[in-house]
């Protein structure tokens, strides 16, 4: 490992400053990804800011009947809060589906909505990887990609954003509130926060160098059932193949609204909108299913191994949905 000089934060906007007073500096938060990428040498900053002790773990209920998760809310304590498992059941099964407890004990809500990619060669400093060494290739699209992206690619990079939390945030629409250096405050709409890889796939969040993500607000659960489902090679502490957050809200025999997020899919949660508008409206019909299953993945193309997905994702959309309606 790089040697690295640290300091600890005294607020967030401290914090901030320290981090963009240097390019090479990083904040260091549960570390349960950082530290791992740095002993790889694949992260190499120079200066860490301790931000884990900052008083950024309260939940909170918001006057507009939403919660707001601070930036240092562990994810076991997400999921195990009373108000997030009764309002937004959806948020505490994605967490619990989420890594080991261990590390959900560590692991801060801030830093799994920014823990990088499982892709093997990003992780592999031997080969070339675009995300890694911008300019240099990705072995991904000829190689092995059976957990590889099959929406939102593009040339330069075929990787999957790994968070379960995120997608579930997604799906309740969230919103992410950062501070920069200056004391700047802004809200993110969680759909507008990841990027798509485009030709920059170094470049994964909309947050300035320094910029500190202080908390997750959740506005007020929306109506309908919420079921969070996790598609994976074995039934614990593995990386989602495809995971669907749906939302349906039915009246009578039909679906009054539906929300719909799916992970890794993509280099960020994917919001399903178009299919979405669809079922408005729509008979809760099995062939009403099948066929937002096909709206939901049009587009996706496979790159070899990970061809699979497409109709695993379109079954994880259809039965998603169903178990949603039935309770809804
Ligand atoms: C073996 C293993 C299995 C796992 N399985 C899963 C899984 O199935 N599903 C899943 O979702 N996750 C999984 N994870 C990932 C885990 O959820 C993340 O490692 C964790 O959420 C990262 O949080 P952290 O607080 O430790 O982040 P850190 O490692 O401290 O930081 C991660 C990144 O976020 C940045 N950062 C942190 N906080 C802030 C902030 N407030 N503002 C700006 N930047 C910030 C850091 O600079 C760093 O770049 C797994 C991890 C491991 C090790
Ligand atoms: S998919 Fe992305 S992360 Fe993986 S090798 Fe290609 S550029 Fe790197």
């Amino acid at each position: 490992m790089q040697s690295f000089t640290y300091e600890r934060a005294a607020n967030a906007q401290q914090a901030a400053a320290a981090v963009a007073a240097r390019p090479d500096a990083k904040f260091i938060s549960g570390g349960t990804n950082l530290l791992d990428l740095m002993k790889l040498e694949i992260e190499r900053p120079a200066h860490l800011v301790d931000i884990s002790r900052l008083p950024l773990d309260r939940i909170e209920e918001t006057a507009a009947g939403g919660l707001r998760v601070g930036a240092q809310v562990r994810n076991s304590d997400l999921a195990a809060d009373p108000l997030v498992r009764s309002r937004y059941p959806m948020l505490t099964q994605a967490l619990l589906a989420g890594a080991s407890g261990q590390i959900r004990n560590k692991a801060s809500t801030s830093g799994n909505l920014l823990q990088r990619t499982r892709c093997p060669y990003f992780y592999d400093r031997h080969m070339p990887c675009n995300k890694r060494e911008p300019g240099s290739g990705c072995a991904a699209l000829q190689g092995f990609n059976r957990m590889h992206a099959i929406l939102g690619t593009s040339e330069a990079c075929i990787a999957v954003h790994p968070s379960d939390m995120a997608v579930a945030m997604s799906g309740l629409d969230a919103s992410i509130e950062t501070v920069s250096p200056d004391g700047e405050v802004r809200g993110i709409p969680i759909r507008d926060f990841h990027r798509l890889p485009g030709t920059m796939p170094h470049v994964e969040t909309v947050l300035d160098h320094g910029e500190m993500i202080t908390a997750v607000t959740l506005p007020p659960p929306p109506p309908g059932r919420q079921v969070y489902r996790k598609v994976r090679d074995r039934a614990s502490y593995a990386f989602a193949l495809v995971s669907v957050a749906a939302i349906v809200e039915k009246s009578g025999d039909r679906i009054r609204s539906a929300r719909i997020a799916m992970g890794g899919v993509a280099a960020k949660p994917w919001r399903a909108t178009e299919t979405e508008r669809g079922l408005a409206g729509a008979a809760a019909a099995e062939g009403v299913l099948n066929d937002a299953a096909e709206a939901a993945l049009a587009g996706a193309v496979g790159h070899g191994a990970n061809d699979f997905k497409i109709p695993l994702a379109k079954r994880t959309v259809r039965h998603t949905l169903a178990t949603a309606i039935k309770g809804a």
